[in-house]
């Protein structure tokens, strides 16, 4: 491999790209396969809190802390907890917090900003990625083919790259999310629901969510748990279908709860799936991984993010050390070992919001966090 190799990053998520800016400012020149066809294409989901000694540490290095802290909401840090007569049970407004807020759409806006146009290319769904004997390997996308020394897989959850280190496929976690939207100005019920931040109201098995977004959206979840075909099946549904299935799941709720799925606009069916959280690959040279296309995990544990930006700034460090390549499997060791606590908390969390103990396990958690 020459000094400088030919890098090729499949995704242009959060991961892709932020790996893609550190690699620039250490004169490495990748490409960013795409599948999107522009910034806008479709709506990149809710609000990210970034972690001081991940997301906001590889915001730093990349020369982009001033952005973040511009487009941040450090005010949207409050937590509330009601059961599902819409008893509030925990309240705290989050001031003091160093997690802040940031809408996905903005930190994407904030990376591709600060990279060369020619660095991403949209609509570059990759289709194959063949590795040679003698070394690199061949990125197919959108009919042409190129040959790369090193390949990134940054393509979420359901990476082509990934299988050619590993078979793990991501698993169905038994819990889909129904995804609704709001403009808080129109809904100022909602608005008062949500308080200052976030808010969960928890039952049997179910769970209403409220999070406040950037420029006055609230987004909105209902999770239950249903089989994975049901989840197939809602996906292909529509709206109103949707909204009375989910009627009959939240019957005997207090109606300021269901207004949640009542009012808001829908967005989407969303099933939860996680890659088992042992997940782990034998070190391939040219080939690696990071963010959720090496650890996916339920959102319950809000590190997703920041993972995939710290996986970006600890493999950046790698590639661009003389012999690289060499670095990487150490890289991926410690990639591993970050995202297996985080990966275990995903999963509990989502258990212990989501159970036949209702309310009482997740206040106690609440509570334990706050004394802790
Ligand atoms: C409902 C929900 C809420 C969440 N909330 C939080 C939270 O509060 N905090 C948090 O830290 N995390 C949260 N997460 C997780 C977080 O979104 C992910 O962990 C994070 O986006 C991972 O970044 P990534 O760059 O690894 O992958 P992604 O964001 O999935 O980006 C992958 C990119 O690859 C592109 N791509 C895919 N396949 C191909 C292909 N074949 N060719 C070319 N391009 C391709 C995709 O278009 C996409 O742009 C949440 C997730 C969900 C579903």
């Amino acid at each position: 491999m020459t000094t400088k190799p030919k890098i090729a990053i499949v995704g242009g998520g959060p991961g892709g790209l932020m790996l893609a800016r550190l690699l620039l400012l250490r004169g490495l020149e990748p490409i960013v396969f795409e599948r999107d066809r522009h910034a806008d294409d479709r709506p990149q989901g809710g609000s990210l809190d970034l972690h001081a000694e991940t997301g906001q540490r590889a915001m730093r290095l990349a020369g982009l802390e001033q952005e973040f802290r511009a487009a941040a909401r450090p005010e949207d840090q409050g937590d509330r907890l009601y059961d599902q007569n819409g008893v509030l049970l925990f309240d705290r407004d989050g001031a003091g917090d160093n997690r802040p807020e940031i809408d996905r759409t903005a930190l994407r806006q904030i990376l591709l900003n600060s990279l060369p146009s020619a660095t991403v290319r949209w609509t570059s769904k990759v289709d194959v990625v063949t590795p040679h004997k003698e070394g690199g390997c061949d990125v197919v996308a959108g009919g042409a083919s190129e040959r790369f020394d090193i390949v990134v897989g940054a393509d979420g959850a359901w990476s082509r790259v990934r299988p050619l280190l590993s078979d793990a496929k991501p698993l169905y976690e038994g819990v889909t999310l129904v995804e609704f939207g709001f403009d808080a100005e129109r809904h100022p019920k909602i608005d008062a629901l949500v308080g200052g931040g976030k808010m969960f109201a928890v039952g049997d098995n179910r769970v209403l969510i409220a999070q406040r977004n950037g420029h006055h959206h609230i987004r909105g979840y209902a999770g239950l748990r249903i089989p994975e075909q049901a989840a197939r099946d809602w996906m292909m549904t529509g709206p109103d279908r949707i909204r009375a299935l989910l009627r009959d799941a939240f019957a005997g709720w207090a109606s300021a709860l269901t207004d949640i799925v009542e009012s808001g606009d829908f967005i989407g069916v969303r099933p939860l799936h996680a890659l088992p959280i042992s997940h782990r690959w034998r070190s391939r040279a040219g080939i690696t991984l990071l963010g959720d296309a090496a650890h996916l995990m339920s959102p319950f544990s809000g590190e997703g993010v920041n993972l995939a930006l710290a996986d970006a700034a600890d493999l950046a460090e790698a590639l661009a050390a003389p012999k690289g390549w060499e670095r990487v499997a150490a890289y991926e060791s410690i990639m591993m070992q970050r995202a297996r606590p985080a990966a275990e908390g995903a999963a509990e969390g989502l258990n212990s919001s989501i159970s036949s103990n209702g309310v009482a396990a997740v206040l106690d958690h609440y509570r334990e966090r706050l004394a802790g």
